[in-house]
C-alpha cells in the first residue's frame, strides 16, 4: 500500500497540471556553461522546468539564477545522469537550494564519494523515481514527449550507465546522451526505435569524447546541429578533435559551451534557433 501511495506521488510530478504554467510555445535547452562536466536546463512550452545534471560545483545556483525568473526557487524534475563528479557534484547545491518536485535516476553501482553518499541522504527526502519505473514522461496535452533510455545492465563503465534522454516535440526530436560511450550508442542502435532515424540536436555523449559519437552513431543520426558541454582548457582534452571532425564531416552545425559559453536551442516544434553566450566561431 505503501509503495503504491508513493508511486501514485510520483506519478504526479510525470503528469504536469498544465494551468500552473504560462505556455510560450517555445521549448528552449539550455546547456549552462558551468565548466567541465554537464548541466542543461530544458523549459518546456507550458514552463515546466528540467534540469540534468548539475555539473561539478555550485556554479550551476548562478546559472540557475540567470536564466529562472528571480522568484523561481522549485524545479520541476531533476534527472541525475549518472553518479561522476562532474555531473553529481553540483547536483547537491541544487538540491540544497531549489525545492524540486521529483528526481530521477539510474541506480546504477555504488560510488565511494562523498557526493554520492550525500547524495543518497537526499534522496531518501525527495520524491524519486528510477530509470526502470518511468519509460516516458509527457506533458498534459501530449505535445512534448520524454523518452528516458538506459541500458540493459549495470555496467563497471559509470559513463555506460547514463540516463539518456529524447525529446520529441512537433517535428523536432532531440536526444541528450549524458556520457554514454560507444558501447551504450550500440545497444541504443540495435534496441530502440528513437535511435533509428536522423535526430535535430545532439548533445554529444561525455564532453565530445574520444569514446563517445561513434561514426556508426552518427551516420543513423545524422544530427542537424551538435551540442558539446566541456570546460576551457579542460584536462581531458574534450572535445577530442576526430570527433569533431567527425560531426562536421556530416555537416552538422557545432555548438560548444568552453568556446561559446551557454547555449541556447530554441524551438517551436518546427523552426530551431541556437544562440550562444559568445559570438566566437568554432
Ligand atoms: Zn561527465
Amino acid at each position: 500500500m505503501q509503495l503504491l501511495n508513493l508511486l501514485l506521488t510520483l506519478m504526479t510530478i510525470v503528469v504536469w497540471i498544465a494551468v500552473f504554467y504560462p505556455k510560450t510555445n517555445l521549448l528552449t535547452l539550455r546547456v549552462l556553461d558551468i565548466g567541465q562536466g554537464d548541466s542543461l536546463l530544458l523549459t518546456l512550452p507550458e514552463g515546466q522546468t528540467i534540469l540534468i545534471d548539475g555539473g561539478p560545483d555550485h556554479t550551476v545556483i548562478e546559472k540557475l539564477g540567470t536564466y529562472l525568473p528571480f522568484w523561481e526557487h522549485s524545479l520541476d524534475v531533476f534527472v541525475l545522469t549518472h553518479p561522476h563528479e562532474d555531473h553529481l557534484s553540483g547536483a547537491l547545491d541544487v538540491l540544497n537550494t531549489y525545492t524540486v518536485e521529483g528526481i530521477i535516476s539510474n541506480p546504477a553501482k555504488d560510488e565511494q564519494t562523498a557526493s554520492w553518499k550525500a547524495w543518497n541522504i537526499k534522496l531518501a527526502t525527495t520524491k524519486h523515481m528510477s530509470i526502470q519505473e518511468i519509460a516516458s514522461i509527457h506533458t498534459e496535452d501530449h505535445r512534448v514527449t520524454l523518452d528516458l533510455f538506459s541500458g540493459s545492465e549495470v555496467q563497471k563503465n559509470q559513463n555506460n550507465n547514463s540516463i539518456v534522454l529524447g525529446i520529441t516535440f512537433g517535428e523536432v526530436r532531440m536526444t541528450l546522451m549524458g556520457d554514454a560511450e560507444v558501447e551504450l550508442e550500440k545497444e541504443l542502435l540495435q534496441t530502440t526505435s528513437f535511435f533509428n532515424s536522423p535526430i535535430t540536436v545532439l548533445k554529444t555523449g561525455h564532453h565530445g569524447s574520444q569514446t563517445s559519437s561513434s561514426t556508426a552513431f552518427l551516420e543513423v543520426l545524422h544530427p542537424q546541429i551538435g551540442l558539446i558541454s566541456c570546460g576551457i582548457n579542460n584536462k581531458f582534452n574534450h572535445p577530442y578533435p576526430e570527433t569533431v571532425e567527425r560531426l562536421k564531416k556530416l555537416g552538422t552545425a557545432l555548438y560548444r559551451t568552453d568556446l561559446q559559453g551557454t547555449i541556447e536551442v530554441m524551438t517551436d516544434g518546427n523552426i530551431v534557433e541556437v544562440a550562444t553566450e559568445k559570438e566566437l566561431p568554432i
